[in-house]
């Protein structure tokens, strides 16, 4: 028995001629793809501009560096919900890497005759790839039970998929062969280390050892051709997400928040410079190389659609179909040669070409018709929700298709709330919300195709500054309140936005009132803009109308500038989070420092923390709705909960879909305005969830939630029952200490 642990490399094939065949093969499975990714690569550089690439700190290159690490190499998102489909791909993924550790040590002893292939090293890889390789077999038991046998939704995109697990499946069992035909012949005498290949050695006990060794060498070639295939099939199988979806992660990262929308600057310079400037998504030629790279970086995984409220309630939006069918138009148009120049040699291109149209579309479920491809009929493979299933219109037909309305339904883009719940579940960092909103930009920049119950609110902020009514009107919420009105020049610690809903709705004005009546108690210097405020612009930017937007920012700039604070406190997180996040984009509130934008929830919190403020026990239950530009839009979740808990006795009781994974309440994205009557109601679902935890009071901290909320309750009868939704600030008013007055507790002292 040989002391050092070790293997014969290349054992029983190990001549030269063998060699040579086995790295010409491997040569030209690596040129082919090299090929592909590079013409990838082309395609995304046949995008517009992006900032990704502007890195302003070295903090921020570590960042992005923890970025890769946490949800690439470490599959966190990946791992949520830890359900069999996370499971199967992390045993996937982690059986791959051993394997192909493994095979890397044996290149680096034998190609480069580095001797590390060897001793406990060589058992521990040994064991490690053994075992790790049975892992891939189980993990492509479960996709392949997810894809066939559970109902169709779960079965996403194409039949090329099947085979690459089928081929993944093949190559381990391949290694398991070769693994047991040699210790069979050679009596490894460290066969204990190979479990499986040993297992496999006692089933070949009958063989004699030149059949075995014609078997092994047969199966070698087999599995050297299969390897071979799939690397050089790389591009064109679902591998490829290895590579786009790491990129994707290391530049998810922008300059911009999350809660504001992509901007392509001032549209008033745009205009008097480009002679024919082009707004939003209108074409494939439109989209930056990273949401070129991000249609790529797709795994199919469904998790943005499972979360999505528009497709659970039936409208005609999955965003991974947005996803899968604009990366659809956009690889059949890169396949014919109809966008992304190039500058590869002809015969690879077309090889590129065949390929990509051969493996990657013509098993998409995808059929030429003409010169566009459609979904198959039925089309049933691509959704549940029936009215996705017609969404998609032509793919790759022309390279100046009009995304929404030629190759994809325009109601799917606007069925949109822009709740974010897709952007933070995707495992690959994919942005759904900007290509979303970019679509409807062009839609009601370029063509003003808006649909016709938006176009009341719109022209009411175009004429009046606010969808409500006549501008005089908008202080009428502080009638009897003793107030300070803000004007040019004056100074104050807090500057309360109140935002439309709760200045001019008359059951929103009570958190208006809620809020002054606490600033009040705690002796805060604050003050309003009074009937100078006017809309934040949030509606109009979320229905496209970037231009409306753009004024309106910059009007309400110019105003917040002619005033002096430290804090602006917004009670809407819509308002709060356009002030915060997007009027930076054209300027700043201040000269120098420049104050903090707060939502009220965040300033109760610290009230109440300091003792500006205190409040009576309670011994209510309720659960607590997270409004979505709070909470995903700017990562809000503890200042509303820690607010309630301030209040003695007050029991949370979480819904199920509570904090990132919270349920928006269907008013966001301008849906507020405009009620498309599409599917089930939004608001009704979040009802349900909501009465499911048993508390009768709905508290939430934005007046649109507040609206969905109460309508939902009212949809579902359940007013009989007393049930309520509140405001926060409105359930501290109605515990809150005031004067002289003293809680019970502190009274038997
Ligand atoms: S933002 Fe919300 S509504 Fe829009 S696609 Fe994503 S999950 Fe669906
Ligand atoms: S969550 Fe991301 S990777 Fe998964 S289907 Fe949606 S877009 Fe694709």
């Amino acid at each position: 028995m040989p002391s050092t642990p070790s293997r014969e490399i290349l054992w029983n094939v190990n001549s030269l001629p063998a060699v040579v065949t086995m790295y010409a093969l491997f040569a030209v499975a690596l040129l082919v793809a090299a090929s592909g990714v590079l013409r990838r690569v082309e395609l995304y550089c046949s995008g517009r501009a992006d900032d990704r690439l502007t890195v302003p700190s070295p903090g921020e290159l570590l960042k992005r560096w923890g970025d890769l690490f946490e949800n690439g190499l470490g599959q966190r998102k990946v791992a949520r919900p830890f359900s069999p489909a996370a499971v199967a791909h992390i045993l996937v993924y982690i059986g791959f890497l051993a394997l192909l550790f493994a095979t890397s040590m044996v290149f680096v002893d034998h190609d480069l005759g580095i001797e590390i292939y060897r001793g406990h090293f060589y058992l521990a890889v040994t064991v490690m790839s053994d075992l790790l390789g049975l892992g891939v077999i189980f993990g492509c038991a479960i996709f392949a039970q997810r894809r066939y046998l559970r109902p169709v939704d779960m079965a996403h995109t194409r039949s090329i998929d099947g085979w690459f697990l089928g081929s993944l499946v093949l190559m381990c069992v391949q290694g398991y062969v070769l693994e047991g035909l040699r210790i069979h012949v050679t009596g490894d005498p460290w066969a204990i280390y190979s479990p499986v290949g040993l297992a496999v050695a006692k089933l070949a006990w009958g063989l004699s050892p030149s059949a075995a060794k014609l078997l092994h060498l047969v199966t070698w070639w087999f599995h050297a051709v299969t390897v071979f295939a799939a690397i050089g099939l790389l591009p064109y199988t679902k591998l490829f997400h290895v590579l786009a979806s790491s990129a994707n992660l290391f530049l998810e990262r922008s300059l911009r928040p999350r809660g504001a929308v992509r901007s392509d600057g001032d549209i008033m310079g745009l205009m008097e410079r480009e002679s024919e400037p082009r707004f939003g998504l209108s074409t494939i030629k439109d989209y930056t190389w990273k949401q070129l790279l991000e249609l790529d970086a797709c795994t199919s995984c469904g998790r943005c659609q499972d979360a999505c409220p528009a497709y659970r309630s039936g409208k005609p939006l999955s965003p991974k179909w947005v996803v899968l069918d604009t990366r659809n138009h956009a690889l059949a148009l890169h396949a014919k040669g109809a966008i992304g120049s190039s500058h590869m040699p002809e015969a690879l291109r077309r090889l590129d070409g065949t390929l990509l149209g051969g493996l990657l579309l013509g098993r998409s479920g995808l059929t030429p018709q003409g010169d566009h491809l459609v979904y198959e009929q039925d089309g049933t493979f691509r959704a549940k929700n029936e009215a996705v299933q017609k969404a998609a219109l032509q793919i790759g037909g022309s390279a100046d298709a009009l995304i929404a309305g030629e190759v994809i339904n325009p109601e799917t883009f606007w069925s949109c709330t822009t709740c974010m719940a897709c952007v933070e579940v995707c495992p690959v960092g994919i942005n759904h919300v900007d290509q979303i909103v970019g679509n409807r930009q062009s839609m009601a920049l370029m063509r003003g195709e808006l649909p016709h119950e938006a176009q009341a609110t719109l022209r009411a902020l175009e004429n009046r500054g606010n969808p409500y009514g006549d501008p005089a009107d908008r202080i009428k919420w502080a009638h009897g309140l003793e107030l300070p009105i803000l004007k040019a020049g004056d100074k104050v610690d807090y500057l309360y936005w109140v935002g439309c809903v709760s200045a001019y709705d008359a059951r929103k004005q009570k958190i208006a009132r809620s809020l002054v009546q606490i600033m009040q108690a705690a002796g805060l210097s604050f003050g309003v803009l009074g009937v100078a405020e006017g809309c934040s612009g949030d509606p109009a930017r979320r229905l496209g109308e970037e231009n409306l937007f753009q004024s309106m920012a910059k009007q309400n700039i110019e105003l917040l500038r002619s005033i002096s604070f430290k804090y602006v406190v917004a009670n809407c997180p819509h308002c709060f989070n356009t002030i915060k996040n997007e009027y930076p984009q054209f300027g700043n509130l201040a000269d120098g420092a420049q104050p903090q934008i707060i939502h009220h929830t965040m300033l109760l919190k610290e009230l109440l923390a300091e003792q500006k403020i205190r409040v009576k026990d309670s011994q209510q239950a309720l659960t607590f709705h997270d409004p979505c530009y709070l909470g995903r839009g700017n990562g809000e979740y503890d200042a509303p909960r820690d607010t309630l808990r301030s209040v003695k006795g007050l029991r949370i009781i979480e819904m199920e879909e509570s904090r990132e994974k919270g349920m928006c309440c269907g008013a966001g994205g301008g849906h507020f305005w405009m009620d498309l009557k599409n599917g089930e109601r939004i608001n009704k679902i979040r009802t349900d969830q909501a009465a499911a935890t048993g508390a009768k009071m709905i508290a939430t901290g934005c007046p649109f939630c507040l609206h969905m909320m109460e309508d939902g309750v009212k949809l579902t009868q359940r007013e009989e029952q007393g049930f309520e939704v509140r405001d926060i600030a409105e359930v501290i008013a109605a515990n809150l200490i005031t004067g002289e007055e003293e809680p019970a507790e502190h009274g038997q002292h």
